[in-house]
């Protein structure tokens, strides 16, 4: 079998790195099996985009680059899935997604969405999305045994985090084959080639899939946008991500996995969060709440909550706040 590529898209504090050698381990876990798995960070900061990778052979691996295409593409982040994915897709290939619109939403066969946020949650109380791939991964890619995964974890993880995250695991593995199969085929990798970028999109979509299909019509195509003083669309804010570094100057919702919610009842007025939020992002409010959050400027570090000692501070995911 020829080499299986992976390339993870993520953000830093969503645990790609962590995953891409996860998997790495489950895939030379036994004789002849081989593997690599190495990150590529950009700015050194919670919530910048950053990459891994992952190869896994039957031979040694001597090519230690980072690759340009992969079998499959992991985005650990919904808002990092650009108008130009296919560019980084090997024929045959597939996208993971993590998001909580359908599959059907994204309009494509070799894409395929799991609402890796609300699964982790669902498990270990919080949004860490980068081990629901890995059961993810078990489903649709056959160098990959579930039972490997599981050996990983135990091998790499601390002990209190083995038996969350297997499940999350192996509840993962079962939402994906359920994915795939929405749209007509388990897509393994050894018929992904049926999976084309020319074939028609399957009709196969359920009655979920087509109410949640009216809420959110398909995307654009021209996702990706800079900003521009006036230009911006707030409805494509949430969906982009390519803006200009920058200290306060350029808004930065795109950035953010969770926020910080008050809890105004428990707010009692000592500043603490205002003093500690590294990007000024909380400010002195003239209303029965002390303090409120500037979310154009939140990158969503979770600092403020850590130094609230009210628990009038938490966070909660971007998903759950754009459905309330
Ligand atoms: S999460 Fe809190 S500390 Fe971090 S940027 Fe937002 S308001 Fe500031
Ligand atoms: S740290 Fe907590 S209690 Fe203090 S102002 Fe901020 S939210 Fe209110």
């Amino acid at each position: 079998m020829s080499m299986v590529e992976v390339l993870w898209h993520g953000r830093g504090g969503q645990g790609a790195f962590t995953a891409a050698r996860l998997l790495g381990a489950a895939a030379s876990l036994g004789e002849g099996k081989y593997a690599l798995a190495f990150p590529s960070f950009g700015p050194e900061r919670r919530g910048a985009p950053m990459c891994a990778f992952t190869k896994m052979d039957d031979a040694p691996i001597g090519d230690r680059s980072a690759m340009q295409q992969a079998d499959f593409v992991v985005y650990l982040d919904e808002t990092l899935l650009g108008a130009d994915w296919e560019r980084e897709l090997k024929p045959g290939g597939i996208v993971l997604v993590n998001s909580a619109k359908p599959t059907a939403y994204f309009g494509d066969q070799r894409i395929i969405a799991l609402d890796a946020d609300a699964i982790s949650t669902a498990y270990l109380g919080r949004a860490i999305p980068n081990t629901v791939f890995l059961g993810a991964l078990c489903a649709l890619c056959d160098r990959l045994e579930s039972i490997d995964v599981h050996a990983a974890i135990r091998q790499y993880m601390a002990p209190k985090l083995h038996d969350k995250n297997i499940a999350v695991v192996d509840a993962a593995c079962a939402q994906a084959r359920v994915a795939a199969q929405a749209f007509g085929e388990v897509a393994t990798l050894d018929n992904a080639e049926a999976l084309g970028a020319d074939e028609p999109t399957p009709e196969v979509v359920s009655s979920q899939d087509e109410s949640a299909s009216a809420m959110h019509p398909p995307r654009p195509h021209s996702i990706i946008c800079t900003l521009q003083a006036g230009e911006l669309d707030p409805q494509q804010f949430a969906h982009t991500t390519c803006f200009s570094a920058g200290h306060l100057v350029t808004k930065n919702a795109g950035w953010r996995n969770e926020r910080p919610v008050i809890n105004g009842a428990l707010c009692t007025g000592c500043y603490q969060c205002y003093f500690y939020c590294p990007d000024g992002a909380i400010y002195k409010a003239a209303s029965s709440v002390p303090v409120a959050v500037d979310l154009d400027f939140c990158k969503g570090c979770g600092v403020c909550v850590s130094v609230c000692k009210f628990n009038a501070l938490a966070m909660i995911s971007e998903s759950e706040a754009n459905r309330a």
